[in-house]
């Protein structure tokens, strides 16, 4: 049977990926890499192999800024309703073909279907929100000195360059190249080496409705090859990236030497702090549901939970209930709620934190290891609930997988002590029914983001971004992350 007809792949799907391997899509043009060397893309939930992309060398990631670059002057002079005419245009390309664009996603990134649906919407509204603001930002801003004539005028920077991880490969683009794009930049992107098929799809689809060629690259390749020469490139006006702390470091120093402005939004050791006051069983859902979204693979997950002595017990009975509950499967299959992890290495980092975690005292309380899937060959694991002490190697680094870990408080200092005892800074809840305490705790929590009675929280027009070993840079998503890609020159004459 082919891979086709096991996953009911859309017709277009299928013709797409007919035509890997893939090269990457620079100035217009499909490029291969001149070595001939390839890379796999796999499926997640099967294991098979779907498609291959070139792995491009330092140099041909070079020739991508260069072409970027030559395609600024035009692009950043046009008109900003001529320019927000196509990114429009766009917008509404990847809304038509979000059915295809979205089963590409789940099949590559492992994505539940469903939600790679929801991913490209988000894409699409971004970029809507970003082309929308942008009309409002004025090009000249009055300034109020006394004796000077002083104004300050913004212009796009030049060419910027973006680097993907794998876990939201098309919506991140999204979140990442409107604001510059709408501002009036050209990008390159490099999505991550496992994930990269949405994004060549895209810079088709863009030279289709007339993006000019030059403005959105998509390079292909290894991260220590490609991503590193795309950050240590002298000619970027702007490096984006999203990743991991450990790669982050590498991507800053290398902007920092080239004096590039860089924004980092890197990984995450989140807390949901849960009162005694809570519905039990809605709260336990709901962060059920946070944990095995996207399996887990989610930089702003509560991966921590702190729960109220006076409801431990009942709680994790909760959780145990809906972790049982969970269909894990096949993202292209409509009844899996829980897909694969993106690859076997991620696989076996999940494992080994599991491992490694009971080693220093944890007590698994639900799940551990593997999960059998009929029929598939994936990277899939079981959702899990660890218990024990906050100084346990689980509770302090990141896994990324479907991994909670559990300890109680009893007082509302101690909790947020507790939320705050991590060098990470992206997001972290608060569960309660109490209005007053909900601010107070929210705002006490050191990070980018604090929602209350919720998790995982995102809307264009709110920023996000993490603090300390989360990142750096301004964060997405917001009217600070467009005025990011506009450089200011103030322009002084004394008064006459
Ligand atoms: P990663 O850091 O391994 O890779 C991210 C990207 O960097 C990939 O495109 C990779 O090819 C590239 N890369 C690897 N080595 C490089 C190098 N030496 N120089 C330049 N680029 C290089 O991260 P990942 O495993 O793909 O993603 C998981 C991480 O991303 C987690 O830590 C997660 O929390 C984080 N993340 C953060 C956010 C956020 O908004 N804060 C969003 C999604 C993911």
């Amino acid at each position: 049977m082919s891979i086709a007809t096991r996953h009911n792949l859309r017709e277009e799907v299928e013709t797409f990926l007919s035509h890997s391997p893939f090269g990457s899509f620079v100035g217009g043009n499909h490029v291969s890499a001149v070595s001939g060397n390839l890379i796999a893309t796999i499926d997640p939930g099967s294991g098979e192999t779907i498609a291959y992309i070139h792995d491009l060398a330092p140099s041909e990631i070079d020739s991508a800024v260069e072409i970027a670059k030559k395609a600024f002057p035009a692009w950043s002079e046009m008109s900003r309703s001529q320019r927000n005419r196509i990114l429009l245009k766009l917008a509404d390309a990847v809304e038509e073909q979000k059915a295809i664009i979205a089963q590409i996603e789940a099949l590559d990134a492992g994505k539940i279907e469903a939600q790679a649906v929801g991913d490209v919407q988000n894409f699409v509204d971004t970029l809507r929100y970003f082309v929308a603001l942008s009309e409002q930002v004025e090009a000249r801003t009055q300034l109020n000195a006394v004796g000077y004539d002083a104004w300050t005028v913004r212009k796009p920077w030049g060419p910027c360059a973006f680097i993907f991880p794998w876990n939201f490969p098309f919506l991140l683009i999204g979140w990442g190249i409107s604001p510059a794009l709408a501002a009036g930049n050209t990008v390159v992107i490099k999505p991550a080496e496992d994930t990269s098929l949405s994004a060549i799809y895209l810079a088709r689809l863009a030279k289709e409705v007339g993006v000019p060629d030059g403005v959105i690259n998509v390079v292909t390749g290894k991260g220590a090859t490609a991503g590193a020469a795309l950050a240590n490139n002298r000619f970027i006006k702007r490096m984006s990236f999203t990743g991991s702390p450990q790669v982050g470091q590498l991507v800053g120093e290398a902007c920092g030497r080239n004096l590039v402005p860089v924004k980092l939004e890197l990984g995450g050791k989140g807390a949901a702090v849960v009162f005694d006051d809570v519905n039990i069983k809605y709260t336990a859902e709901a962060l059920v549901e946070a944990i095995t979204f996207h399996a887990g693979q989610v930089c702003c997950d509560a991966t921590r939970w702190l729960v109220h002595a006076n409801i431990f017990d009942e709680f994790v009975d909760h959780c145990r209930d809906f972790m049982k509950e969970l269909k894990i499967g096949h993202p292209l299959d409509p009844s899996s709620q829980m897909g694969p992890v993106v690859n076997p290495k991620q696989c076996e980092r999940i494992l080994r934190y599991q491992e490694l975690g009971k080693a220093e005292g944890a007590q698994c309380l639900y799940g551990g290891g593997v999960a059998k899937v009929d029929g598939c060959q994936g990277n899939y694991v079981t959702p899990t609930l660890l218990k024990g002490s906050l100084d346990n190697i689980a509770a302090r680094e990141e896994i990324f997988g479907p991994v909670a870990y559990l300890t109680s408080f009893t007082t509302e200092e101690e909790a947020v002590q507790m939320a705050n005892d991590t060098d990470y800074g992206l997001a972290n809840s608060v569960w309660t029914e109490d209005s007053e305490r909900a601010i107070r705790v929210a705002e006490s929590l050191i990070a980018g983001n604090s929602w209350i009675n919720s998790h995982n929280v995102f809307a264009q027009g709110i920023p996000y971004g993490g603090i300390n070993k989360s990142g750096m840079g301004g964060g997405v998503l917001s009217i600070e992350t467009l005025m990011d890609y506009y450089r200011c020159t103030s322009v002084v004459r004394p008064a006459s």
